[in-house]
Protein backbone atom coordinates (compact mmCIF):
# COMPACT_ATOMS: atom_id res chain seq x y z
CA UNK A 1 0.00 0.00 0.00
CA UNK A 2 1.25 3.01 -1.10
CA UNK A 3 1.75 5.37 2.06
CA UNK A 4 2.43 8.42 0.97
CA UNK A 5 -0.57 9.29 -1.21
CA UNK A 6 -4.08 10.26 0.12
CA UNK A 7 -6.56 7.91 0.07
CA UNK A 8 -9.73 8.15 -1.93
CA UNK A 9 -13.04 5.93 -1.54
CA UNK A 10 -15.41 6.42 -3.82
CA UNK A 11 -18.38 4.02 -4.74
CA UNK A 12 -21.64 3.11 -6.96
CA UNK A 13 -24.48 1.86 -4.91
CA UNK A 14 -24.63 -2.16 -5.57
CA UNK A 15 -26.81 -2.83 -8.37
CA UNK A 16 -30.07 -5.31 -7.89
CA UNK A 17 -29.33 -8.90 -9.51
CA UNK A 18 -32.93 -9.45 -10.74
CA UNK A 19 -32.25 -5.87 -12.94
CA UNK A 20 -30.59 -6.29 -16.25
CA UNK A 21 -27.63 -3.84 -16.58
CA UNK A 22 -28.99 -0.43 -18.29
CA UNK A 23 -28.56 3.42 -18.87
CA UNK A 24 -29.45 4.29 -15.71
CA UNK A 25 -26.69 2.13 -13.58
CA UNK A 26 -23.95 3.11 -16.39
CA UNK A 27 -24.58 6.72 -15.59
CA UNK A 28 -23.77 6.36 -12.26
CA UNK A 29 -20.77 3.93 -12.58
CA UNK A 30 -19.03 6.14 -15.33
CA UNK A 31 -19.78 9.35 -13.07
CA UNK A 32 -17.85 7.30 -10.44
CA UNK A 33 -15.34 5.82 -12.95
CA UNK A 34 -14.50 9.38 -14.45
CA UNK A 35 -13.87 10.46 -10.96
CA UNK A 36 -11.52 7.80 -9.75
CA UNK A 37 -9.53 8.34 -12.80
CA UNK A 38 -8.86 11.62 -12.38
CA UNK A 39 -8.11 11.25 -8.39
CA UNK A 40 -5.58 8.78 -9.40
CA UNK A 41 -3.72 11.10 -11.77
CA UNK A 42 -3.23 13.11 -8.90
CA UNK A 43 -1.39 10.24 -7.45
CA UNK A 44 -4.48 9.45 -4.46
CA UNK A 45 -4.32 5.92 -3.67
CA UNK A 46 -8.05 5.11 -5.03
CA UNK A 47 -10.60 2.53 -3.94
CA UNK A 48 -13.56 2.33 -6.45
CA UNK A 49 -16.17 0.15 -5.42
CA UNK A 50 -18.99 -1.40 -7.57
CA UNK A 51 -20.53 -4.46 -7.16
CA UNK A 52 -23.92 -6.07 -6.78
CA UNK A 53 -27.08 -6.90 -4.46
CA UNK A 54 -27.69 -10.34 -4.05
CA UNK A 55 -30.10 -11.33 -1.45
CA UNK A 56 -34.05 -10.97 -1.07
CA UNK A 57 -37.32 -12.45 -1.32
CA UNK A 58 -37.33 -11.42 -5.00
CA UNK A 59 -33.75 -12.78 -5.86
CA UNK A 60 -34.94 -15.98 -3.83
CA UNK A 61 -38.11 -16.22 -6.12
CA UNK A 62 -36.89 -15.60 -9.33
CA UNK A 63 -34.36 -17.83 -9.30
CA UNK A 64 -36.85 -20.92 -7.74
CA UNK A 65 -38.92 -19.88 -10.97
CA UNK A 66 -36.00 -20.65 -13.42
CA UNK A 67 -35.36 -23.95 -11.29
CA UNK A 68 -31.90 -22.65 -9.98
CA UNK A 69 -30.49 -21.86 -6.85
CA UNK A 70 -30.34 -18.52 -5.60
CA UNK A 71 -26.66 -18.14 -5.82
CA UNK A 72 -26.15 -19.24 -9.72
CA UNK A 73 -29.03 -16.97 -10.83
CA UNK A 74 -27.55 -14.10 -8.74
CA UNK A 75 -23.77 -15.59 -10.31
CA UNK A 76 -25.22 -15.36 -13.69
CA UNK A 77 -26.64 -11.46 -13.52
CA UNK A 78 -23.45 -10.18 -11.59
CA UNK A 79 -21.19 -11.55 -14.18
CA UNK A 80 -23.53 -9.56 -16.56
CA UNK A 81 -23.36 -6.59 -14.73
CA UNK A 82 -19.37 -6.72 -14.57
CA UNK A 83 -19.79 -7.65 -18.17
CA UNK A 84 -21.31 -4.21 -18.81
CA UNK A 85 -18.87 -2.32 -17.09
CA UNK A 86 -15.48 -3.66 -18.72
CA UNK A 87 -17.33 -3.01 -22.11
CA UNK A 88 -17.48 0.64 -20.45
CA UNK A 89 -13.23 0.34 -19.48
CA UNK A 90 -14.75 0.96 -15.86
CA UNK A 91 -11.38 0.78 -13.67
CA UNK A 92 -13.23 -0.18 -10.86
CA UNK A 93 -11.00 -1.17 -7.82
CA UNK A 94 -13.44 -3.85 -6.37
CA UNK A 95 -16.72 -5.81 -7.38
CA UNK A 96 -18.21 -6.52 -4.57
CA UNK A 97 -21.03 -9.41 -4.01
CA UNK A 98 -23.29 -9.23 -0.99
CA UNK A 99 -22.99 -12.85 -1.11
CA UNK A 100 -19.52 -13.74 -0.48
CA UNK A 101 -18.26 -14.36 3.00
CA UNK A 102 -16.23 -11.59 3.49
CA UNK A 103 -19.65 -9.51 3.58
CA UNK A 104 -21.13 -11.65 5.38
CA UNK A 105 -18.71 -11.24 8.41
CA UNK A 106 -19.72 -7.75 7.95
CA UNK A 107 -22.76 -7.81 8.18
CA UNK A 108 -22.63 -10.03 11.30
CA UNK A 109 -20.16 -7.89 13.11
CA UNK A 110 -21.95 -4.34 12.43
CA UNK A 111 -25.73 -6.31 13.59
CA UNK A 112 -24.13 -7.30 16.83
CA UNK A 113 -22.30 -4.10 17.72
CA UNK A 114 -25.89 -2.41 16.94
CA UNK A 115 -27.89 -4.82 18.85
CA UNK A 116 -25.26 -4.68 21.82
CA UNK A 117 -25.55 -0.85 21.61
CA UNK A 118 -29.19 -1.05 22.51
CA UNK A 119 -30.53 0.22 18.80
CA UNK A 120 -31.93 -3.28 17.40
CA UNK A 121 -35.27 -5.08 19.71
CA UNK A 122 -37.69 -6.92 18.41
CA UNK A 123 -41.25 -5.82 17.82
CA UNK A 124 -43.98 -5.92 16.15
CA UNK A 125 -44.98 -3.01 13.46
CA UNK A 126 -47.99 -2.25 11.32
CA UNK A 127 -47.52 0.23 8.89
CA UNK A 128 -47.95 0.96 5.05
CA UNK A 129 -45.28 -0.62 2.92
CA UNK A 130 -43.95 -0.59 -0.58
CA UNK A 131 -42.08 -3.63 -1.69
CA UNK A 132 -40.35 -2.47 -4.46
CA UNK A 133 -38.50 0.22 -1.99
CA UNK A 134 -38.41 -2.29 0.77
CA UNK A 135 -39.75 0.93 2.90
CA UNK A 136 -42.62 1.86 5.40
CA UNK A 137 -44.07 4.95 4.29
CA UNK A 138 -46.29 7.40 6.44
CA UNK A 139 -49.79 8.21 4.74
CA UNK A 140 -49.08 11.83 3.68
CA UNK A 141 -46.08 10.57 1.93
CA UNK A 142 -47.43 8.68 -0.57
CA UNK A 143 -49.60 10.06 -3.92
CA UNK A 144 -53.06 10.36 -3.31
CA UNK A 145 -52.39 8.76 0.22
CA UNK A 146 -52.30 5.18 -1.20
CA UNK A 147 -49.65 4.89 -3.64
CA UNK A 148 -45.74 4.91 -3.49
CA UNK A 149 -44.36 8.04 -4.52
CA UNK A 150 -41.08 6.59 -6.03
CA UNK A 151 -43.22 2.94 -7.80
CA UNK A 152 -46.53 4.39 -8.07
CA UNK A 153 -48.10 1.76 -7.34
CA UNK A 154 -50.48 0.75 -4.28
CA UNK A 155 -48.63 0.02 -0.70
CA UNK A 156 -49.56 -2.50 1.61
CA UNK A 157 -50.86 -2.54 5.08
CA UNK A 158 -48.21 -4.53 6.91
CA UNK A 159 -48.18 -6.21 10.42
CA UNK A 160 -44.62 -8.20 11.25
CA UNK A 161 -42.84 -9.29 14.38
CA UNK A 162 -39.31 -8.59 13.47
CA UNK A 163 -36.35 -6.57 14.77
CA UNK A 164 -35.96 -3.46 14.64
CA UNK A 165 -33.42 -0.41 14.14
CA UNK A 166 -34.44 2.67 16.39
CA UNK A 167 -33.53 5.16 13.73
CA UNK A 168 -35.73 7.72 15.88
CA UNK A 169 -33.18 7.75 18.39
CA UNK A 170 -30.80 9.62 16.01
CA UNK A 171 -33.01 12.93 14.86
CA UNK A 172 -30.97 15.21 16.84
CA UNK A 173 -27.62 13.41 16.15
CA UNK A 174 -28.49 13.51 12.46
CA UNK A 175 -29.39 17.19 12.32
CA UNK A 176 -26.55 18.18 14.26
CA UNK A 177 -24.47 16.11 12.30
CA UNK A 178 -25.70 17.47 8.70
CA UNK A 179 -25.27 20.81 10.38
CA UNK A 180 -21.38 20.40 11.20
CA UNK A 181 -21.13 18.68 7.92
CA UNK A 182 -23.35 20.83 5.53
CA UNK A 183 -21.02 19.08 2.65
CA UNK A 184 -21.98 15.80 3.14
CA UNK A 185 -25.19 15.55 0.88
CA UNK A 186 -25.17 17.34 -2.13
CA UNK A 187 -26.52 18.34 -4.12
CA UNK A 188 -27.91 21.25 -2.00
CA UNK A 189 -31.44 20.83 -2.76
CA UNK A 190 -30.82 17.14 -1.84
CA UNK A 191 -29.57 18.04 1.61
CA UNK A 192 -32.64 20.31 2.41
CA UNK A 193 -34.77 17.22 1.50
CA UNK A 194 -32.92 14.91 3.87
CA UNK A 195 -33.18 17.59 6.64
CA UNK A 196 -36.85 18.25 5.88
CA UNK A 197 -37.19 13.98 6.22
CA UNK A 198 -35.79 14.23 9.50
CA UNK A 199 -37.27 16.80 10.70
CA UNK A 200 -40.55 15.49 10.30
CA UNK A 201 -39.59 12.66 12.83
CA UNK A 202 -38.09 9.50 11.92
CA UNK A 203 -39.61 6.03 12.10
CA UNK A 204 -38.03 2.98 13.16
CA UNK A 205 -37.44 0.13 10.75
CA UNK A 206 -37.46 -3.53 10.16
CA UNK A 207 -34.01 -4.94 9.48
CA UNK A 208 -35.20 -8.54 9.56
CA UNK A 209 -37.05 -11.57 7.96
CA UNK A 210 -38.35 -14.77 8.73
CA UNK A 211 -40.46 -15.87 5.97
CA UNK A 212 -37.39 -15.54 3.91
CA UNK A 213 -34.21 -18.27 4.06
CA UNK A 214 -31.81 -16.33 0.84
CA UNK A 215 -29.91 -13.80 3.35
CA UNK A 216 -27.64 -13.58 6.09
CA UNK A 217 -28.81 -14.80 9.51
CA UNK A 218 -28.57 -12.86 12.47
CA UNK A 219 -26.10 -13.74 14.93
CA UNK A 220 -28.21 -13.33 17.72
CA UNK A 221 -31.45 -15.15 16.70
CA UNK A 222 -30.56 -17.56 13.33
CA UNK A 223 -34.56 -17.60 12.83
CA UNK A 224 -34.24 -14.34 11.00
CA UNK A 225 -32.15 -13.08 8.12
CA UNK A 226 -30.93 -9.32 7.94
CA UNK A 227 -33.37 -7.72 5.53
CA UNK A 228 -32.42 -5.36 2.40
CA UNK A 229 -30.95 -1.78 4.14
CA UNK A 230 -29.11 -3.95 6.83
CA UNK A 231 -27.22 -6.17 4.25
CA UNK A 232 -26.60 -3.60 1.26
CA UNK A 233 -25.39 -0.55 2.65
CA UNK A 234 -23.05 -2.16 4.90
CA UNK A 235 -20.96 -3.38 1.45
CA UNK A 236 -19.53 -0.33 1.93
CA UNK A 237 -17.67 -1.22 4.62
CA UNK A 238 -17.02 -4.72 3.88
CA UNK A 239 -15.01 -3.92 1.06
CA UNK A 240 -12.22 -1.80 2.79
CA UNK A 241 -11.48 -4.44 5.39
CA UNK A 242 -14.65 -4.20 8.26
CA UNK A 243 -14.48 -5.40 10.72
CA UNK A 244 -11.27 -7.27 10.56
CA UNK A 245 -8.79 -4.92 9.27
CA UNK A 246 -9.28 -2.35 11.01
CA UNK A 247 -5.81 -0.41 9.92
CA UNK A 248 -7.54 -0.47 6.23
CA UNK A 249 -10.21 0.42 7.20
CA UNK A 250 -9.81 3.36 9.30
CA UNK A 251 -7.62 4.81 6.10
CA UNK A 252 -10.50 4.53 3.42
CA UNK A 253 -13.20 5.89 6.17
CA UNK A 254 -15.49 7.46 6.51
CA UNK A 255 -15.85 6.93 2.32
CA UNK A 256 -15.59 10.24 0.23
CA UNK A 257 -18.26 9.95 -2.45
CA UNK A 258 -20.92 7.82 -2.46
CA UNK A 259 -22.73 8.72 -5.71
CA UNK A 260 -26.31 7.27 -5.79
CA UNK A 261 -29.80 8.12 -7.54
CA UNK A 262 -32.01 9.94 -5.81
CA UNK A 263 -34.68 7.36 -5.17
CA UNK A 264 -32.05 5.63 -2.50
CA UNK A 265 -31.36 9.05 -1.05
CA UNK A 266 -33.40 8.45 2.35
CA UNK A 267 -31.53 5.38 2.90
CA UNK A 268 -28.26 6.61 2.22
CA UNK A 269 -28.69 9.99 4.02
CA UNK A 270 -30.74 9.04 6.79
CA UNK A 271 -30.78 5.37 7.54
CA UNK A 272 -26.75 4.41 6.55
CA UNK A 273 -25.14 7.62 9.27
CA UNK A 274 -27.55 6.62 11.78
CA UNK A 275 -26.52 3.01 10.98
CA UNK A 276 -23.10 3.75 11.24
CA UNK A 277 -23.35 6.05 14.42
CA UNK A 278 -24.99 2.89 16.01
CA UNK A 279 -22.05 1.08 15.08
CA UNK A 280 -19.31 3.58 16.84
CA UNK A 281 -18.33 4.43 12.96
CA UNK A 282 -18.30 7.46 11.42
CA UNK A 283 -21.34 8.57 8.74
CA UNK A 284 -20.00 9.34 4.79
CA UNK A 285 -17.95 12.27 3.97
CA UNK A 286 -20.65 13.01 0.96
CA UNK A 287 -23.72 11.58 -0.12
CA UNK A 288 -24.23 12.67 -3.65
CA UNK A 289 -27.61 12.37 -5.11
CA UNK A 290 -28.24 12.88 -9.19
CA UNK A 291 -31.81 12.90 -11.00
CA UNK A 292 -33.01 10.06 -12.56
CA UNK A 293 -32.35 9.59 -16.57
CA UNK A 294 -35.93 9.51 -18.02
CA UNK A 295 -36.52 8.10 -21.47
CA UNK A 296 -39.11 9.75 -23.71
CA UNK A 297 -39.99 11.67 -20.28
CA UNK A 298 -40.45 8.67 -17.78
CA UNK A 299 -38.09 6.91 -15.65
CA UNK A 300 -37.09 3.33 -17.12
CA UNK A 301 -38.10 0.41 -15.43
CA UNK A 302 -38.75 -2.87 -16.92
CA UNK A 303 -42.71 -2.58 -16.95
CA UNK A 304 -42.72 0.38 -18.99
CA UNK A 305 -39.75 -1.67 -20.99
CA UNK A 306 -37.51 1.76 -21.57
CA UNK A 307 -34.77 -0.08 -20.62
CA UNK A 308 -31.75 0.94 -22.54
CA UNK A 309 -28.83 -1.14 -22.66
CA UNK A 310 -25.43 0.42 -22.40
CA UNK A 311 -24.39 -1.83 -24.90
CA UNK A 312 -26.64 -0.61 -28.06
CA UNK A 313 -25.17 2.40 -27.53
CA UNK A 314 -21.72 1.71 -26.94
CA UNK A 315 -21.85 -0.25 -30.80
CA UNK A 316 -23.12 3.19 -32.16
CA UNK A 317 -21.19 5.68 -30.42
CA UNK A 318 -17.98 3.83 -28.92
CA UNK A 319 -17.16 3.53 -25.39
CA UNK A 320 -15.58 7.14 -25.34
CA UNK A 321 -18.89 8.80 -27.23
CA UNK A 322 -21.11 7.04 -24.32
CA UNK A 323 -19.06 8.04 -21.76
CA UNK A 324 -18.98 11.79 -23.06
CA UNK A 325 -22.55 11.95 -23.23
CA UNK A 326 -23.43 10.92 -20.03
CA UNK A 327 -21.56 12.62 -18.33
CA UNK A 328 -21.73 16.32 -20.49
CA UNK A 329 -24.99 16.68 -22.12
CA UNK A 330 -26.82 14.94 -18.85
CA UNK A 331 -25.96 17.36 -16.14
CA UNK A 332 -24.83 15.40 -12.86
CA UNK A 333 -27.69 16.52 -10.69
CA UNK A 334 -30.96 17.19 -11.77
CA UNK A 335 -33.06 15.06 -13.87
CA UNK A 336 -31.86 14.02 -17.66
CA UNK A 337 -33.69 13.06 -20.54
CA UNK A 338 -31.72 10.68 -22.94
CA UNK A 339 -32.74 11.04 -26.56
CA UNK A 340 -30.93 9.65 -29.45
CA UNK A 341 -31.16 12.63 -31.50
CA UNK A 342 -29.76 14.36 -28.95
CA UNK A 343 -26.76 12.21 -28.06
CA UNK A 344 -26.08 12.05 -31.84
CA UNK A 345 -26.03 15.92 -32.36
CA UNK A 346 -23.47 15.92 -29.02
CA UNK A 347 -21.39 13.61 -30.66
CA UNK A 348 -20.59 15.37 -33.89
CA UNK A 349 -20.94 18.84 -32.76
CA UNK A 350 -18.00 17.88 -29.99
CA UNK A 351 -16.20 14.48 -30.76
CA UNK A 352 -16.38 14.42 -34.28
CA UNK A 353 -15.76 17.91 -35.23
CA UNK A 354 -14.66 19.99 -32.71
CA UNK A 355 -11.93 17.47 -30.67
CA UNK A 356 -11.64 14.74 -33.90
CA UNK A 357 -10.93 17.70 -36.60
CA UNK A 358 -8.66 19.80 -34.11
CA UNK A 359 -6.70 16.45 -33.79
CA UNK A 360 -6.45 15.49 -37.20
CA UNK A 361 -5.82 19.28 -38.77
CA UNK A 362 -3.04 19.32 -36.49
CA UNK A 363 -1.43 16.05 -36.80
CA UNK A 364 -1.66 16.66 -40.77
CA UNK A 365 -0.17 20.06 -40.92
CA UNK A 366 2.74 18.74 -38.76
CA UNK A 367 3.25 15.80 -40.94
CA UNK A 368 2.90 17.70 -43.93
CA UNK A 369 4.63 21.20 -42.89
CA UNK A 370 6.89 19.79 -40.20
CA UNK A 371 8.33 16.18 -41.51
CA UNK A 372 6.74 14.63 -38.65
CA UNK A 373 8.85 15.79 -36.32
CA UNK A 374 7.86 17.74 -33.15
CA UNK A 375 8.88 21.47 -33.36
CA UNK A 376 10.47 23.53 -30.76
CA UNK A 377 7.50 24.28 -28.05
CA UNK A 378 7.68 28.36 -27.14
CA UNK A 379 7.10 29.13 -23.64
CA UNK A 380 4.91 32.03 -24.48
CA UNK A 381 2.98 31.14 -27.05
CA UNK A 382 -1.16 32.16 -27.21
CA UNK A 383 -3.02 29.18 -25.89
CA UNK A 384 -0.93 29.27 -22.56
CA UNK A 385 -2.84 30.90 -20.56
CA UNK A 386 -5.75 29.25 -22.28
CA UNK A 387 -4.52 25.60 -21.17
CA UNK A 388 -4.06 26.56 -17.72
CA UNK A 389 -7.54 28.07 -17.40
CA UNK A 390 -8.84 25.17 -18.69
CA UNK A 391 -6.79 23.07 -16.08
CA UNK A 392 -7.55 25.19 -13.22
CA UNK A 393 -11.47 25.01 -14.35
CA UNK A 394 -11.54 21.31 -14.84
CA UNK A 395 -9.95 20.70 -11.29
CA UNK A 396 -12.31 22.94 -9.87
CA UNK A 397 -15.56 22.01 -11.38
CA UNK A 398 -14.67 18.17 -10.67
CA UNK A 399 -13.85 18.71 -7.33
CA UNK A 400 -17.55 19.47 -7.00
CA UNK A 401 -19.14 16.88 -9.25
CA UNK A 402 -19.88 19.16 -11.78
CA UNK A 403 -18.72 17.46 -15.09
CA UNK A 404 -20.66 19.19 -17.86
CA UNK A 405 -19.09 22.46 -16.68
CA UNK A 406 -15.18 21.23 -16.11
CA UNK A 407 -14.96 19.22 -19.06
CA UNK A 408 -16.62 21.88 -20.79
CA UNK A 409 -13.30 24.49 -20.24
CA UNK A 410 -11.59 21.36 -21.71
CA UNK A 411 -13.67 21.65 -24.78
CA UNK A 412 -13.44 25.37 -24.81
CA UNK A 413 -9.91 24.96 -25.28
CA UNK A 414 -10.43 22.80 -27.76
CA UNK A 415 -12.51 25.54 -29.58
CA UNK A 416 -10.08 28.41 -28.75
CA UNK A 417 -7.40 26.34 -30.56
CA UNK A 418 -9.30 25.91 -33.94
CA UNK A 419 -9.73 29.62 -33.60
CA UNK A 420 -6.63 30.23 -33.42
CA UNK A 421 -5.33 27.79 -36.30
CA UNK A 422 -8.39 29.46 -38.48
CA UNK A 423 -6.75 32.92 -37.43
CA UNK A 424 -3.06 32.13 -38.08
CA UNK A 425 -4.03 29.60 -41.03
CA UNK A 426 -0.42 27.71 -40.87
CA UNK A 427 -1.15 26.70 -44.61
CA UNK A 428 -1.23 30.33 -45.77
CA UNK A 429 2.05 30.71 -43.83
CA UNK A 430 3.33 27.40 -45.16
CA UNK A 431 2.91 28.67 -48.61
CA UNK A 432 5.20 31.87 -48.11
CA UNK A 433 7.60 29.58 -46.75
CA UNK A 434 7.78 31.05 -43.73
CA UNK A 435 9.00 28.17 -41.79
CA UNK A 436 9.57 29.49 -38.23
CA UNK A 437 6.25 31.05 -37.91
CA UNK A 438 4.92 27.73 -39.22
CA UNK A 439 6.37 25.81 -36.42
CA UNK A 440 5.67 28.55 -33.79
CA UNK A 441 2.03 27.94 -34.46
CA UNK A 442 2.00 24.01 -34.58
CA UNK A 443 3.88 24.07 -31.64
CA UNK A 444 1.49 25.68 -29.71
CA UNK A 445 -1.06 23.57 -31.03
CA UNK A 446 0.68 20.15 -30.45
CA UNK A 447 1.55 21.07 -26.91
CA UNK A 448 -2.58 22.28 -26.50
CA UNK A 449 -3.11 18.60 -27.45
CA UNK A 450 -1.00 17.18 -25.34
CA UNK A 451 -2.47 18.87 -22.33
CA UNK A 452 -6.02 18.18 -24.38
CA UNK A 453 -5.51 14.18 -23.78
CA UNK A 454 -4.08 14.68 -20.29
CA UNK A 455 -7.54 16.50 -19.13
CA UNK A 456 -9.85 14.05 -21.34
CA UNK A 457 -8.58 10.99 -20.48
CA UNK A 458 -10.77 10.45 -17.79
CA UNK A 459 -14.00 11.21 -19.89
CA UNK A 460 -12.60 9.54 -23.34
CA UNK A 461 -9.81 7.12 -22.50
CA UNK A 462 -9.27 5.52 -25.71
CA UNK A 463 -9.05 8.61 -27.97
CA UNK A 464 -7.02 10.17 -25.05
CA UNK A 465 -4.36 7.34 -25.36
CA UNK A 466 -4.03 7.35 -28.97
CA UNK A 467 -3.94 11.15 -29.67
CA UNK A 468 -0.73 10.53 -26.95
CA UNK A 469 0.63 7.93 -28.85
CA UNK A 470 0.21 9.86 -32.09
CA UNK A 471 1.63 12.74 -30.20
CA UNK A 472 4.79 10.56 -29.54
CA UNK A 473 4.35 10.53 -25.94
CA UNK A 474 5.31 7.33 -24.09
CA UNK A 475 3.38 5.41 -21.80
CA UNK A 476 -0.54 6.88 -21.18
CA UNK A 477 -2.53 9.88 -19.97
CA UNK A 478 -4.27 8.50 -17.19
CA UNK A 479 -0.67 6.71 -15.93
CA UNK A 480 0.97 10.76 -15.82
CA UNK A 481 1.09 12.63 -13.08
CA UNK A 482 -0.99 15.96 -11.76
CA UNK A 483 -0.75 18.70 -11.25
CA UNK A 484 3.01 19.24 -12.78
CA UNK A 485 2.11 16.98 -16.44
CA UNK A 486 0.03 19.68 -17.41
CA UNK A 487 1.92 22.48 -17.82
CA UNK A 488 2.88 24.05 -20.93
CA UNK A 489 6.08 23.07 -22.62
CA UNK A 490 6.54 19.37 -21.94
CA UNK A 491 6.13 17.96 -25.52
CA UNK A 492 9.58 16.55 -26.34
CA UNK A 493 10.39 18.45 -29.63
CA UNK A 494 12.10 15.80 -32.00
CA UNK A 495 9.69 13.34 -31.10
CA UNK A 496 7.64 11.92 -33.91
CA UNK A 497 4.55 12.33 -35.02
CA UNK A 498 1.90 10.48 -36.61
CA UNK A 499 -1.92 11.52 -38.17
CA UNK A 500 -4.00 8.81 -38.88
CA UNK A 501 -7.97 7.90 -39.39
CA UNK A 502 -10.20 10.43 -37.66
CA UNK A 503 -10.24 9.11 -33.86
CA UNK A 504 -14.46 9.97 -34.28
CA UNK A 505 -15.90 9.19 -37.15
CA UNK A 506 -18.74 11.14 -38.02
CA UNK A 507 -22.75 9.59 -37.60
CA UNK A 508 -24.71 10.77 -40.13
CA UNK A 509 -28.02 9.44 -39.92
CA UNK A 510 -30.29 10.63 -36.92
CA UNK A 511 -31.39 6.54 -36.59
CA UNK A 512 -28.84 3.60 -36.21
ZN1 LIG B 1 -41.88 2.10 -3.82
Amino acid sequence: METMSEPFYVTTPIYYVNDAPHIGHAYTTVAADVLARWRRMWGDDVVFLTGTDEHGLKVQRSAEARGLAPLDWATTNSDLFRQAWDDLDITYDDYIRTTEPRHRAAVQAMLQRVYDAGDIELDSYEGLYCVGCELYYKEDELEGGTNCPIHGAPVEHVVEENYFFRLSRYEDRLLQHYADHPEAVQPAGKRNEVLGLIKQGLQDFSISRTSISWGIPLPWDAEHVAYVWFDALINYCTAVGYPDDREQFTRYWPVNYHLIGKDILRQHAVYWPAMLMAAGEEPPQCVFAHGYLLVGGEKMSKTRLNQIAPADLVADFGVDGFRYHFLVDQRFGPDGDFSYEAMVARYNADLANNFGNLANRVLNMAVNYCGGIVPDTRADGPLVQQASDAFAALTALLGELDYAGGFGAVWDLIRHTNAYIEDQAPWALNKAGETAAVAAVLGDCLETLRIVALLASPIIPQAAAELWRRLGLPGRPEDQRLPEVAAWGQLPPGANLEKGTPLFPRIESGEA
